[in-house]
């Protein structure tokens, strides 16, 4: 690994290698099970290394019209089989053209949006595929901000809600259940799933299990999942199609940060270029602590920080954390696991700089892909 300290901070850096690597177990779960896995940009849309991602994953699943759009434009360009699937909680009726024509897939979240665009859909083109997502009403989500089956939940249809007259329109059928998640986890979404709505599936050409299946999490059984997908298919004579977005960033890289001033009030304080808020959204979301390279927990090592952003809002704090030797200013600090669910949802808040995005080469070169400033701040503003 190569010495970070010259690097420009904040910065995200995408480690190509393990990005590769989990491409290639991806890949590997596609080719034992036949399945399709497509990427959820929602999760992961980092679009300089799709020239790469191209190469494993079938195209990318989109929530509404800017993603569809960078699907196509930037991942459809280095391969041109790949598809766009495009889904929203509500389509809105000046996008839904544009949608129709660059969309492979389109998914209605109610029977009602269904039957609002189907003919516009396919007037606008006659080859899209239509697809309802369905709540299954079972979910093990741990967290309820990320259960999209909760109780009152607005995302797919329940059984209840289920209207026989899509089935007319449909070629497929959506779930998305999970949310970090074991194959167990799915086991449990399917068994609910078929037994409300498999007297549906005749005809169908395909079913979507959704994202949320931590594939490429150490543990995570991917023999099972592989085993459960041939059966599936086998059963109703359907293909079937994973799309996660974290699972494919896992564990790619981290978000490089540098101290910028220490001072002690009740407890060592330490102000990061960095910020909890803006640029780590899930570390107070969630909430989750993320790892600090060469650091333990509050008071596990002599000298103990919390680390704060530099932002105004009190609450900006990624945690507490501990280190043999004392930090000082102009340190970096390295924040593990940012590349997933982190820029994706980054914001100016405060004014504050959005961090580079940087691409570490298996040849060892960093290249910095993307720097922001100013301009990036006023253009959202006016
Ligand atoms: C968020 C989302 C995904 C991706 O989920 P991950 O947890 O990142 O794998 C896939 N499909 C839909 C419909 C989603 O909303």
């Amino acid at each position: 690994m190569q010495d970070f300290s010259e690097v420009n901070t904040p910065c995200y850096i995408c480690e190509e290698e393990f990005l590769e690597n989990n491409l290639k177990l991806l890949e590997y779960v596609q080719k034992q099970s036949g399945a399709k896995v497509i990427l959820a940009l929602k999760g992961f849309a980092m679009w300089s290394t799709f020239p790469l991602v191209s190469q494993y994953l079938k195209g990318c699943t989109s929530s509404g019209l800017h993603e569809a759009l960078l699907a196509r434009e930037e991942f459809c360009k280095f391969n041109p089989h790949a598809e766009v699937h495009t889904y929203s909680p509500a389509f809105k009726d000046e996008d839904i053209d544009e949608i129709a024509k660059i969309s492979d897939h389109i998914v209605f979240n109610s029977p009602n949006q269904l039957f609002k665009f189907k003919e516009r859909v396919k007037e606008i083109n006659p080859h899209a595929e239509l697809s309802l997502r369905i709540n299954p009403e079972v979910s093990s989500s741990p967290k309820d901000i990320y259960n999209p089956c909760g109780i009152y939940s607005r995302l797919g249809t329940t059984l209840e809600n289920f209207d026989e007259k899509v089935l007319e329109y449909v070629d497929g059928l959506n779930f998305h259940a999970l949310c970090e998640q074991n194959v167990d986890a799915l086991e449990e979404v399917l068994i609910a799933f078929e037994e409300k709505f498999s007297k549906y599936f005749t005809g169908l050409k395909y079913i979507n299990f959704g994202g949320g299946h931590h594939i490429t999490r150490k543990g995570y059984d991917v023999e099972k999942l592989i085993q459960i997908i041939k059966d599936f298919r086998a059963k109703y004579n359907v293909d079937v199609y994973l799309e996660p977005g974290e699972a494919v960033g896992w564990e790619t890289g981290f978000l490089i940060a540098s101290v910028l001033d220490i001072f002690k009030n009740g407890i060592n304080v330490a102000i990061l270029d960095t910020s909890a808020e803006a640029h780590m959204p899930d570390t107070l979301a969630m909430p989750y602590r993320a790892a600090v390279r060469n650091s333990g927990e509050a008071g596990e090592k002599k000298y103990t920080y919390r680390f704060g952003g530099n932002t105004c809002l009190a609450g900006d704090i990624m945690g507490d954390y501990s280190f043999d030797e004392p930090l000082k200013i102009g340190d970096k600090v390295i924040f593990e696991d940012q590349i997933h669910y982190t820029f994706v949802k980054n914001t100016t808040f405060n004014g504050i700089k959005l961090p580079s995005l940087a691409i570490y080469r298996k040849n060892g070169t960093l290249d910095v892909v993307k720097e922001f400033g100013y301009k990036d701040y006023k253009n959202k503003l006016s």
